[in-house]
């Protein structure tokens, strides 16, 4: 087997699912991580590329709506090329490769050229739209049989293949892929031959995704009501009753955020479980790190510090980078947290005492106000005079603590444990999403992201792309930057916490659904 591959590559044909990058199967991810060529598609998520392994070469095989990039031979040939090449080919599509989509004839090809490959089926779009829709295909109260139809038939064709009469006959669900543009001819064929005018129909564009978008008719007028809303494809034609049980089951794009563009301006390694929170409610969430944390130019103070260690009463922590960078910098001196011994440990905030508590310490002190004004309001309360805190910090982080401490008559020691540096340049989606005014709410969870975003596009074209943008702050101190940069703050939460602040801007926009 390894020689045969050696010699003539191997390729996958792999079904992308429909368009959350959830719905992909895990073969269909494996796979994908194993490949040294990723043909993709229009239809194909590219958020599935973040699978592919770093070497692996990325080719957009396009098409777009019949504005092929390439043809279908130059696709097949490609294929072939690069397998023959003795590369491992992921040749990715959008929902099931074989469900409309040419799947067949690339494999053909790959026969005719003696290249092995392997089918991983995919969620096929008229599954996983209808799904995300809550539209059931059957049910045993409306129907037992459904159908997946091409609405748009080889051009080339003299005659319609499409069996109008059984298809239009009974009761059965018919699912109509790229029916669109034909979308009357479609309609008035089935009420020609005996579907009731009557019957709803649900087009559903762009299924799973973000931007899903659903209209509900009859076959009488779904093709007046498309055209009215200049309904484009692609989506996929469901007919049938079982259209009605939408309303009673739709799930996914009735959330509170549905159809929200919100901006995650965090450090890109911290901003994963804010974005997963904002999506869980629907939100569609572009990630646009102004934060980039770098170790510090010299760790001399900090070592010094940390060599001393047992000379101090109380470490303070205030970031989960904090956290991190401190532990890192013990790991690379060959030392772990024993190193702390007696010293007592201060957490401001839950993430913070996480991340402690992966380390397998728990913290002595969380106070209540998630702030450097809690933290000395804390330290208020207890006997702190002559006392040495060690409080590793940022580069550009506030000077609350050590002043407030010191005059508690505290000998505080406030290396720079990490530095926060600007990133160049927003990532290109985010920054389309801006000036295409998709973006509906920008998230700030620090001044620094403030600043550093004002920094990263200059304050003027800021506040021109954030006019009539929801400014989400996570509390007084970062809303205090945004009102010094002439940007309102919309929304505060109580406690300075993510899970908070996405409550407050759940509330927000919370509204009486509007679409159909
Ligand atoms: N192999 C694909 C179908 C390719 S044909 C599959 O199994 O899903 C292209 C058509 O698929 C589009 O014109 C549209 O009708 C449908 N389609 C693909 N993705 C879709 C989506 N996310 N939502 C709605 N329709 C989709």
């Amino acid at each position: 087997m390894t020689e045969i591959f050696k010699k003539s590559g191997f390729v996958y044909l792999i079904g992308a699912g429909p368009g959350d990058p959830g719905l992909i199967t895990v073969k269909g991810r494996d796979c994908i991580g194993r490949a040294d060529v990723i043909l993709y598609d229009y239809l194909a998520n590219e958020h599935l590329l973040t699978h592919a392994a770093p070497h692996a070469e990325l080719i957009y095989a396009g098409k777009v709506g019949g504005a092929h990039n390439r043809e279908q031979w130059q696709i097949n040939e490609l294929l072939v090329e690069k397998a023959l090449e003795g590369k491992v080919v992921a040749r990715l599509k959008g929902g099931d490769p074989f469900v409309f989509g040419r799947g067949g004839e690339e494999c053909e090809t790959l026969v005719a050229a003696g290249i092995p490959f392997e089918i991983v089926p995919g969620v096929t779009a008229g599954i996983g739209a209808a799904a995300y829709a809550g539209i059931p295909l059957t049910h045993r109260d409306f129907t037992t049989s459904v159908a997946f139809v091409t609405g748009h038939e080889n051009p080339a064709k003299d005659a319609s293949d499409i069996d109008w009469e059984r298809l239009s006959l009974g009761s059965g669900t018919v699912v109509f892929y790229m029916g669109i543009r034909n979308l009357r001819v479609i309609a008035e064929n089935l009420v020609a031959h005996g579907r009731p005018p009557e019957t709803p129909v649900a087009l559903i564009r762009w299924g799973t995704r973000p931007e899903q978008e659903v209209l509900v008719g009859t076959l009488a007028d779904i093709a007046e009501k498309a055209h009215k809303a200049a309904f484009k494809a692609p989506a996929i034609t469901v007919v049938g009753n079982v259209v009605t049980l939408r309303e009673k089951l739709r799930w996914f794009d009735n959330r509170p955020l549905f159809g929200r563009g919100i901006m995650v301006t965090r450090a890109a390694d911290q901003a994963g479980s804010f974005s997963s929170l904002l999506a869980g409610y629907g939100a569609q969430v572009f990630e646009c790190p102004t934060i980039r944390i770098v170790p510090p130019e010299s760790f001399a103070e900090l070592d010094a510090a940390i060599g001393a260690l047992q000379s101090f009463s109380w470490l303070v922590f205030t970031s989960f980078n904090a956290v991190a960078s401190f532990f890192t910098r013990l790991d690379d001196l060959g030392l772990d947290s024993r190193a702390i011994g007696p010293c007592r440990i201060c957490a401001v905030g839950p993430k913070t005492a996480a991340a402690l508590s992966a380390h397998g310490i728990k913290a002595d002190l969380v106070p209540a106000d998630y702030k450097a004004e809690g933290v000395v309001e804390a330290f208020g309360a207890l006997d702190m005079k002559g006392k040495r805190v060690f409080f590793p910090k940022a580069d550009r982080a506030r000077e609350v603590i050590p002043t407030e401490l010191q005059k508690m008559g505290v000998e505080v020691t406030a290396p720079v444990a990490y530095l926060n540096v600007v990133p160049e340049a927003l990532p290109a989606a985010a920054l389309q999403a801006l000036e295409e005014r998709r973006i509906h709410c920008i998230t700030f969870t620090s001044s620094s992201t403030v600043q550093n975003l004002a920094a990263m596009l200059g304050e003027n074209r800021l506040l021109k792309l954030l006019e009539g943008v929801t400014v989400a702050s996570i509390g007084p101190v970062t809303s205090k930057t945004c009102r010094e940069m002439g940007l309102p703050v919309d929304i505060e939460p109580p406690s300075y916490t993510l899970e908070a602040l996405t409550g407050e801007i759940v509330r927000h926009f919370a509204q009486p659904t509007i679409k159909a």
